[in-house]
């Protein structure tokens, strides 16, 4: 096994339940990959700096986080416009997002091919109050350049039912930190049967049908011992497959055309802690929000969406109270701050939330504690934050996850079409390689 990120411990799990033994190879000294959690006393709340959602319709993690006895909250799905200190309803902001995709699975079906989503944000259809926040949306949701987005990737969504899926909106949170998920599945696995062998960077898979021998090295660059065994399962991340930092010999061109249509998104998101959670004051929200009936009930900030901010998306701990605030933005923006050194980023970051909130920059400096950040880009273990489907590229997590010769096989987040880019793919991925494996090997 080639990665102890969620797709791996999930492979892993099931592997050695159905016994047989598994070596788990990765490359960091822990175990959870882009699921990064920090527990810090000084914080009432876990720090994720990298995943933190359970987007609704992934039953999966849901069904796994209730077997491993964690506690999973629901966010508030408040979701308000911010512009200089004015706050406004956005109303059903999925409804939205679920009518681009209505109308794009229209398009694709009458052009009879895939097209960029830029090609149906630019159309006269989108009307201008929505094409900024679709734009933004697709930045920073999928961390996708919309004129790379295949249309037809989002189309898929809304296939197989008119209705709207009842949870498709709702997001949850696992409120010990998703860390407690991927050490759950670590406690899974069965000691007898399975090694995790920890700073141990894959250099090289040399394989043949039924046979494999993978080259490693440690944190430290010293040469290890080779691992054999029948089969491989490769959970390495896209951008590190396509960095081609770990050879295959024989090399696998079908992969590599693969890869190709698959896209590498980067995130910036930083999580900032205030002394207080001051924007949850009656009288801050009451100066900022408009007295209109649709602001009854509004309650606390969960989202906020300031359109062409760079750093464009806000949101809270909610439904906890803390004095986390976090900022995320994906794609053009999080490249130009990502290319920033780190000082620089938090800067243009208070920059822009003092902007949001109309709150001085002084101030906000004065009330700041401390931030966490980290940068997935630069790290050589991720090298991007999460894929996306390019345009024509559709069946492309398919291919990629295609075994070869009954002997390497292939999950992660990227190998998953439908839910590319998150937990519950490289999840599904793992437990679904798991399943090839022993199709072959039991
Ligand atoms: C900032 C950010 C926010 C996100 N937010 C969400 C969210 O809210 N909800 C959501 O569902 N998803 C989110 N994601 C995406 C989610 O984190 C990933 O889709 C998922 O964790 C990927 O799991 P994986 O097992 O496919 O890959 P990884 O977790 O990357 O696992 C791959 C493993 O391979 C290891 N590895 C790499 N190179 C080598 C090598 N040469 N040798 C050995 N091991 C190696 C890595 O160290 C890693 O542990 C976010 C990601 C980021 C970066």
């Amino acid at each position: 096994m080639l990665g102890a990120g969620a797709a791996g411990l999930a492979a892993a799990r099931d592997l050695s339940h159905a016994g047989l033994r598994v070596t788990v190879i990765e490359a960091r000294p822990r175990i959870g990959g882009r699921v990064l959690t920090v527990h810090d006393p000084r914080s009432p709340v876990p720090i994720e700096l990298g995943a933190e959602f359970i987007h609704g319709e992934a039953a999966e993690t849901l069904s796994l986080a209730q077997a491993a006895g964690l506690a999973v909250v629901e966010l508030p799905d408040t979701h308000e416009l911010a512009r200089a200190g004015r706050l406004k309803p956005m109303g059903d902001f999925w409804g939205l997002v679920d009518r681009m995709n209505r109308d794009l699975a229209r398009r694709v079906a009458s052009r009879g091919r895939d097209f960029p989503v830029s090609e149906y944000l630019e159309s006269a259809s989108v009307p201008a109050s929505r094409r900024g926040l679709l734009r933004d949306f697709l930045q920073g949701f999928y961390a996708a350049h919309p004129d790379r987005l295949s249309a037809e990737s989002l189309a898929v969504e809304t296939v197989g039912g008119d209705e709207r899926d009842e949870v498709a909106g709702k997001q949850f949170r696992i409120a010990n930190g998703g860390d407690a998920l991927m050490k759950w599945l670590r406690d899974g696995l069965d000691p007898d049967r399975t090694e995790v062998r920890l700073s141990t960077v894959a250099e090289s898979v040399r394989w043949k049908r039924g046979a494999v021998s993978v080259t490693c090295r440690g944190g430290d660059r010293a040469p290890l011992p080779a691992v054999s065994a029948r089969a491989a399962v490769i959970t390495l991340p896209l951008a590190v497959l396509k960095a081609g930092v770990v050879r295959f010999d024989p090399a696998l061109p079908a992969k590599q055309r693969a890869l190709a249509r698959i896209e590498t998104g980067q995130v910036f998101k930083i999580v900032l802690r205030f002394r207080e959670a001051f924007w949850q004051g009656v009288e801050f929200l009451k100066e900022r929000r408009e007295r209109s009936a649709s602001n009854g009930g509004l309650g606390g900030l969960t989202f906020l969406h300031a359109q062409g901010a760079e750093v464009p998306t806000w949101w809270t701990s909610l439904p906890v109270r803390s004095p986390l605030l976090t900022g995320y933005v994906g794609a053009v923006r999080a490249e130009e701050l990502l290319a920033e050194e780190p000082p620089s980023r938090l800067e243009r970051t208070l920059v822009a939330l003092s902007d949001i909130l109309a709150v001085p920059r002084r101030e906000l400096e004065e009330q700041l504690d401390a931030s966490a950040t980290h940068d997935w880009r630069a790290d050589p273990f991720a090298r991007g934050a999460y894929s996306y489907i390019g345009v024509g590229g559709n069946d492309a997590p398919r291919a990629l996850a295609r075994p070869v010769e009954g002997t390497l096989f292939f999950a992660g987040e990227a190998t998953s079409g439908a839910e590319i880019g998150t937990v519950a793919g490289a999840l599904s991925s793992g437990r679904r390689a798991a399943r090839e494996v022993l199709r072959v090997l039991k």
